[in-house]
């Protein structure tokens, strides 16, 4: 299966996706996750991204496409799945349809997180991440057991350069003019499953996978 997650940055796609991807044993690709990797490599790819992400902007398609298209490629994904943070924009939607076509493929279901602006400004900018891992921690919400330490492998935590307030109007800016054009395109396609990103981790997640098993499509 081939799962799209949508949502404003903040919305709890990364969190969301890890854990629907280990229920439904699917592949989990982040693009962001990937873009950071590159960079903490010092990769031509990360350096050539870095600007665009500190910026909140989005890294040019030319860049973007290839590389997660090339890791949809890879032979461990052939079962399945679950994309966050790709397709941004319309045209890597349609890039994804045309690569996932030729290989007799199609994106099954879009997954749309859907949060209220104000909970995920105060999302962002009280978000901290594990370096190593990834599993992401908010100071009141779900802190840390020992601050500054990954519950899950003891990781130094961190705040994303782009999770400032300034940068997160930003990020959001580029989502609704961007992204959110998405929504319209996988309902079209009577692909799309909406639903509430309020309330806890838990309560999000067992939301989206009923809504997954029940298929109620939102059409537009
Ligand atoms: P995220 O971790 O998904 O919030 O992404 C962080 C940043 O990485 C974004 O603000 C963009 O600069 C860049 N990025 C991630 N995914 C994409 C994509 N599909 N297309 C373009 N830029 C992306």
């Amino acid at each position: 299966m081939y799962i799209v997650f949508l949502g404003a940055p903040g919305a709890g796609k990364g969190t969301q996706a890890a854990t629907v991807a280990q229920e439904l044993k699917l592949v989990h690709i982040a693009s962001g996750d990937l873009f950071r990797q590159a960079i903490e490599q010092g990769t031509e790819l990360g350096l050539r991204a870095k600007s665009y992400m500190e910026r909140g902007i989005l890294v040019p398609d030319s860049i973007s496409i290839g590389m997660v298209l090339g890791r949809i490629s890879a032979p461990d994904c052939e079962g399945g799945v679950i994309l966050d943070g790709f397709p941004r924009n319309l045209k890597q939607a349609e890039a994804l349809d045309e690569i996932l076509a030729k290989q007799a493929k199609t994106i099954d279901r879009a997954v749309y997180i859907l949060v209220s602006e104000r909970e995920l400004l105060m999302r962002l900018s009280r978000r901290w991440i594990c370096r190593n891992c990834q599993t992401p921690y908010h100071t009141i919400n779900s802190p840390p057991k020992v601050w500054g330490k990954c519950d899950r492998c003891g990781g130094e935590l961190y705040q994303r350069p782009d999770d400032t307030v300034d940068k997160a109007k930003k990020r959001l800016e580029v989502y609704l003019n961007e992204t959110a054009p998405l929504i319209d395109y996988y309902a079209g396609a009577g692909k799309l499953l909406e639903v509430d990103g309020e309330g806890s981790i838990d309560e999000v997640s067992w939301r989206i996978i009923t809504a997954l098993g029940k298929g109620e499509f939102i059409a537009r």
